[in-house]
């Protein structure tokens, strides 16, 4: 299968619609949020559910560039505000989970709702738990069948849940909690059950307050003999042990959709900056030579062509791990390999673009130190750096998780 890497006509399109978004609805509310952390971004949520689902230009495309263009959604927005990103009312980490894992019914019938004309809505999945992060297979949270009512039961606690307030709260949103059914069968009982919002049992118990992204709710929930009905169990119940693996290879599915939209994110921050640095080196007079001889570069100049550099790659490999997704090729080491190169870049290419303006930069006058510190976080979730390079080790050197680990 040829691979391609320019957008039609009609992505070109929906991009330029989402950097005008990210530009007369993001940035001019992007600091208030994230001085004031935690206020609820109404005007946004309400602007994005009321007049952006639905309106953005669709079809026209490639058969099967839905995936990339997702990606581009997410940079652009991300260009905007990453941490107003994360607090759109879509059903996002928790949908993913339910297209990896769910049934056609299933998701039919948790994902339906996000297409409706209620209010808001809000997705979010729930793996992270105090002593189990990166060790994903580790976590505690049980769900055990009560066979006279059908009805699984929860208990266990979940940290750093993206979208966790609304998913948890609002009517209509749900959270994806991944739990074991049997700890005897280690990686093959894990599971993951939707919970509603406003479930009895689940408890909302407090808001990160963070570095970066600081608009975004990020909830640690409490479920404490939480009961959902037995089909919301997302796929089969049935723990094979022999095939192992079966139940967690869902989380590990999501993931794999959801890294390149990470890896999207993180390309939007960095252009953010680098747009930026760009604008106010040629305010001062600075032409930026692309054609220059290395030897003839300024310091400013190979510093700011490493950037471009930097995230150009990482797009690339971004849109190369969608593009997998979109054909139904396995992406695992494409997807990891594309939130590695982005996270390492934004964080390089963020931190450039203060240390290059100097006071300005590190001034609140711009946003740029905002970006850097909205950057770190594409470094951690979703799959720290090292265990995005561990994937790609295992994979290249074909290595299986209990040898290389
Ligand atoms: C803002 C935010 C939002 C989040 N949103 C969600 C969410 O929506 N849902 C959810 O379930 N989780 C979420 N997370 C959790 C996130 O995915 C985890 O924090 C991440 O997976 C790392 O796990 P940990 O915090 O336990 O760190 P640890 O696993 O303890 O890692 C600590 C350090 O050790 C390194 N390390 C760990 N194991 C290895 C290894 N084998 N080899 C080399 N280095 C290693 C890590 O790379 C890291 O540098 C979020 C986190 C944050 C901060």
């Amino acid at each position: 299968m040829a691979i391609d890497f320019e957008l039609t006509e009609s992505t070109h399109e929906a991009r330029a619609f989402y950097h005008a978004l990210a530009r007369d609805q993001m940035r001019p509310i992007s600091r208030r949020y994230d001085d004031d952390e935690h206020a609820r971004p109404q005007e946004w949520i309400d602007h994005y559910w009321g007049h952006v689902r639905g309106a953005a230009p669709r079809g026209g495309g490639r058969p099967g560039d839905g995936f990339v263009r997702t990606c581009i959604q997410a940079e652009e927005l991300c260009w905007g505000d990453a941490g107003l990103y994360l607090r759109m009312p879509v059903s996002a980490l928790g949908g993913a989970a339910v297209v990896a894992t769910g049934t056609r019914e299933q998701r039919d019938r948790f994902l339906g709702p996000f297409a409706g004309d209620g209010p808001p809505i809000w997705g979010a999945m729930a793996i992270t738990e105090p002593a189990a992060g990166s060790d994903s297979a580790a976590i505690q949270t049980t769900a055990r069948l009560d066979e006279s009512t059908q009805e699984w039961i929860l208990d266990g606690t979940k940290i750093f849940c993206t979208c966790g307030e609304g998913a948890s709260q609002d009517p209509g949103g749900f959270v994806v909690v991944w739990a074991t059914v049997d700890r005897d069968a280690g990686r093959a009982g894990i599971k993951s059950f939707v919970v509603p919002a406003g479930t009895p049992g689940m408890k909302l118990v407090g808001l990160e307050k963070k570095m970066g992204i600081r608009v975004s709710d990020t909830a640690t929930l409490v479920f404490e003999g939480c009961r959902v009905p037995a089909d919301h169990l997302l796929g089969s119940a049935e723990v094979k042990k022999r095939k192992a693996d079966r139940g967690f290879k869902g989380a590990m599915a999501t993931f794999d959709a959801s890294r390149p939209i990470v890896a999207a994110m993180a390309i939007g921050v960095g252009q953010a900056a680098l747009d930026l640095v760009r604008e106010i080196l040629e305010a001062q007079g600075m032409t930026l030579r692309h054609d220059a001889p290395p030897r003839e570069q300024t310091a400013i100049e190979r510093d700011v062509l490493e950037m471009e550099a930097e995230l150009q790659a990482a797009r690339l490999l971004t849109w190369r791990a969608a593009w997998m997704m979109n054909q139904g090729l396995a992406n695992n080491l494409e997807a990891s390999m594309a939130k590695a190169k982005a996270g390492r870049a934004v964080t390089h290419v963020t931190q450039k673009a203060v240390e290059l303006l100097g006071p300005e930069g590190y001034s609140t006058r711009h946003l740029v130190e905002k970006w850097m510190r909205d950057a770190k976080i594409n470094d951690i979730y979703e799959g720290t750096q090292q265990i995005n390079q561990l994937i790609v080790a295992r994979r290249v050197l074909d290595y299986p998780s209990s040898v290389l680990r």
